[in-house]
């Protein structure tokens, strides 16, 4: 990746643009089927980008409560975009499902904000890298569009989504108007996200990055980094999913702690009494990283610097922190 990164024909993507970026923004669309892709320096200026595109000031967008637009963006929707958010209740579990979302919508009113947007998220990261199936994907989008609503796809992880439910990127991006993709997380380059839509879009989202201040010059030395994970990280993705059952089941039920089944990359252990923050730290004591989510749940990430054999490892280490935590 460094090499390739090295190597990429550079330009000015501010001023006429940069030809290794161009690549990217076109492969990127190609396997999303949309007309257009933007490079953004981060899935959260390519989020909000989406947002105030898609929104005026006053309206309000729906999203459930654990949504990263929501939850994780320091209240940029708020912010930046003028836009409140409301948060749709999932019957069960965390993730909003097509009945939840229909249940939220509102008769027009005087008195109440116009809805403006419906953001969904696949793979699910509050959910513990849920993967939403298409047809429930689908479903939701339906909702949305027969409410006349446009729907953006928080994408960060879709490429997981695909690799362990064999449904196309393509299939997916459907449901959604707009997507947003990220190169740094599971495909492991340093930097960057897209933005894919109608054309039309990409051009207003294209003046939202100017504002944002996300406008990059000799950006191809990181396109080339995404291009790179592009084609030689996206398959692996599988040994992260399979890494992370064989964690699951490494530390479920050590001194009680529950996981959350893994349908990707991420593993939630969700803790009998509310000490995260000494789990963590033991864990890190004990050379393996995990964040704190809440005080009672931990998250574990795969990733492709963690072979099968440092993860067994960490799932043996972590296992005995948790019976010592709460023999
Ligand atoms: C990481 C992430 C983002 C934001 O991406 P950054 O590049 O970190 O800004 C957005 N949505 C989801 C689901 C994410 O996991």
């Amino acid at each position: 990746m460094r090499q390739a990164m090295a190597n990429a024909e550079v330009g000015d993507d501010v001023l006429d643009g940069d030809p290794t970026t161009r690549r990217l923004e076109a492969e990127v669309a190609e396997r999303l089927g949309k007309e257009s892709a933007l490079f953004f320096p981060s899935g959260s200026m390519a989020n909000q980008s989406a947002v105030w595109v898609h929104s005026r000031p006053g309206t309000e967008l729906l999203c459930d409560a654990e949504a990263h637009v929501y939850h994780w963006e320091i209240a940029a929707v708020a912010g930046l975009c003028g836009v409140q958010s409301r948060l749709v209740k999932p019957s069960s579990g965390t993730v909003m499902r097509a009945d939840d979302l229909r249940a939220a919508l509102r008769l027009p009113s005087i008195h109440a904000p116009e809805p403006s947007l419906v953001c969904l998220e696949n793979t699910h990261n509050g959910a513990g890298g849920a993967v939403t199936p298409l047809a429930e994907l689908r479903a939701l989008s339906d909702v949305a569009r027969e409410a006349g609503l446009p729907v953006h796809l928080d994408g960060a992880r879709l490429w997981n989504a695909s690799v362990a439910s064999g449904t196309s990127l393509a299939s997916f991006a459907d449901c959604a108007d707009t997507v947003m993709v990220s190169f740094s997380k599971g495909l492991g380059a340093p930097v960057g996200a897209c933005l894919a839509g109608p054309a039309h879009f990409i051009t207003q989202a294209h003046r939202a990055r100017k504002r944002f201040g996300g406008g990059m010059r000799q950006s191809g030395v990181l396109a080339a980094a995404a291009l790179h994970a592009l084609e030689h990280h996206f398959d692996r993705l599988a040994d992260d999913h399979a890494a992370a059952r064989v964690f699951a089941d490494a530390v479920d039920s050590a001194g009680g702690a529950r996981v959350v089944s893994p349908d990707t990359n991420i593993v939630m252990i969700d803790l009998p009494a509310p000490r995260a923050a000494q789990v963590v730290a033991s864990a890190a004591d004990q050379g393996v990283r995990l964040s704190m989510w809440h005080a009672s749940r931990v998250r574990a990430v795969m990733h492709l610097d963690a072979s099968m054999a440092m993860v067994e490892e960490a799932g043996r280490r972590v296992a005995r922190i948790l019976e010592s935590e709460f023999r």
